[in-house]
């Protein structure tokens, strides 16, 4: 009999039962919460007359609408303020812990829960954002959910599920310089498509992987979402566990020792039988950039743009949207095309290692006259951390906006939008039609490093030319 993946060992601790429709009743370790998806399932549950069952396995944050210029309550916004209210009252009334602005330790759900220790390898986690596919990162099995799975997890802390199917992804060889985590992943997602991974879970594997730090991890991770998985993980190791010790919301001592055994013991087995299995190259990723309307149409930043006849029949039309919308030629180069907005942030590459690479590129300019270029760390403690390196005056002096932080031009649900057709090279992870606050914006999708590059260059640039 073949061993079990990781997959499965969490998926068998945390099963309640399996429920005559063929889906599994599972238990969930760590349920977080945030302004913008928990208002109504708050309201679903008062309706019920029920309480939350497990107040101290959720914890809550202000990410998506919280302004990054001027954080001073009540919030400018009054529908953000009223959102900013009902968390507060609601988290209060059930024993939730809150991470608010005054906390210190407030920020982008899918960064301080892995900062603060409550993200932990075996756990399964949930979270009604789509992007909680981040905390597989430590070998937990993490998904985003709906508001009225968000209810049933406050209600029950359990959700019907179908068990995922687990690709194995092996990224062999090494990673050139100037190629980071963010290129893997847009790399894998244009290798099996956006619907590619749907109905699996992805386990990332393989020598560029296991040489990953966390960080790096977290950013693979949160764009499983974008391949179509259901989440995706890392199996823990060494690297798990160093970073683990000393945070604020992991075991001590003795219960440390005895965690780490299990971490360890929930690590895929090396003869785990999967469903599918893939292999890339990773000596052959070159830093990328996406040039459609999905994170999947991307190419390297040297190559030239495909010509839909060359693509696939099913991604034909797809690719011929996204020229439409996005205004660019088939055939012609990405480099040398002009932005207006350059942003570094989000749950994908707004924490504290990005911010340091991205700074290493603004160290050698300024950026472009006519470009708006903002940084925006992912928590307060990332911030506290940049402060103490002195990586805001670094961007200031190259010209770019130091802000407070939050979810910002990501999504835009907050003051930070693109106007009109701006185009805007970002570290996030959606590159949709109007996803960042303008209906007609787009959006080039890169690592920390390039956007700072094109920030400086004013255009599409390659950033192993610039460090
Ligand atoms: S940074 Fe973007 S993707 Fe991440 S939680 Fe915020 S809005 Fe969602």
């Amino acid at each position: 009999m073949s061993g079990r993946s990781l997959l499965d060992k969490v998926w068998d601790a945390h099963t309640v039962r399996e429920l005559p429709s063929g889906q599994t009743q599972l238990f969930i370790g760590l349920h977080l919460i945030h302004e913008v998806t928990s208002p109504q399932a708050f309201a679903m549950l008062q309706e019920m007359e029920a309480r939350v069952r497990f107040p101290e396995r959720t914890f809550a944050t202000v990410d998506h609408i919280i302004p990054t210029h001027n954080q001073e309550r009540p919030l400018a916004d009054g529908l953000a303020e009223e959102m900013m209210v009902a968390l507060e009252e609601n988290t209060r009334a059930a024993g939730i812990h809150l991470f608010d602005a005054k906390s210190g330790h407030q920020g982008i759900v899918h960064v301080i829960g892995p900062e603060l220790g409550l993200t932990q390898p075996g756990m399964t986690i949930a979270c009604g954002d789509s992007h909680t596919s981040t905390h597989g990162a430590f070998g937990a099995v993490a998904f985003g959910i709906g508001t009225s799975q968000v209810r049933d997890v406050l209600a029950s802390q359990c959700l019907a599920l179908a068990r995922p199917r687990t690709r194995r992804i092996d990224v062999t060889g090494k990673l050139a310089a100037g190629v980071y985590a963010k290129d893997v992943i847009l790399a894998i997602i244009r290798r099996l498509g956006v619907k590619g991974g749907v109905g699996f879970a992805y386990e990332y594997a393989g020598p560029v992987i296991e040489a990953l730090s966390m960080e790096e991890r977290l950013t693979v991770c949160n764009m499983s979402i974008e391949g179509g998985a259901r989440c995706g993980y890392v199996n823990p190791d060494d690297t798990t566990i160093d970073y683990l010790r000393g945070r604020p919301y992991a075991p001590e001592g003795d219960a440390f020792e005895r965690a780490t055994r299990w971490w360890r013991s929930v690590a895929s087995d090396a003869d785990a039988a999967y469903a599918d299995r893939v292999e890339l190259a990773g000596d052959r990723i070159a830093p990328s950039v996406t040039w459609g309307i999905n994170p999947g149409q991307s190419v390297a930043v040297d190559e030239r743009l495909p010509l839909p006849g060359e693509l696939p029949d099913d991604e034909r039309s797809a690719a011929e949207e996204a020229y439409g919308y996005m205004g660019l030629r088939p055939g012609e180069p990405l480099t040398g095309t002009a932005v207006d907005v350059c942003f570094i942030g989000s749950c994908t590459n707004g924490r504290i290692s990005d911010l340091r690479e991205a700074a290493r590129v603004a160290r050698t300019g300024r950026v472009a006259a006519g470009v708006k270029a903002l940084v925006v760390p992912g928590s307060q403690a990332v911030a506290r951390q940049a402060e103490e390196e002195g990586l805001p005056e670094v961007f200031r002096s190259a010209g770019f906006e130091w802000r407070e932080p939050g979810c910002s031009m990501c999504l835009a649900m907050n003051p930070d939008k693109l106007v009109g057709r701006e185009l805007c090279a970002s570290s996030s992870n959606r590159n949709f039609k109007g996803r960042q606050g303008s209906p007609t914006g787009r959006t080039l999708l890169m690592s920390p490093a390039m956007v700072a590059a094109a920030a400086l260059r004013g255009a599409v640039a390659d950033v192993r030319e610039v460090l």
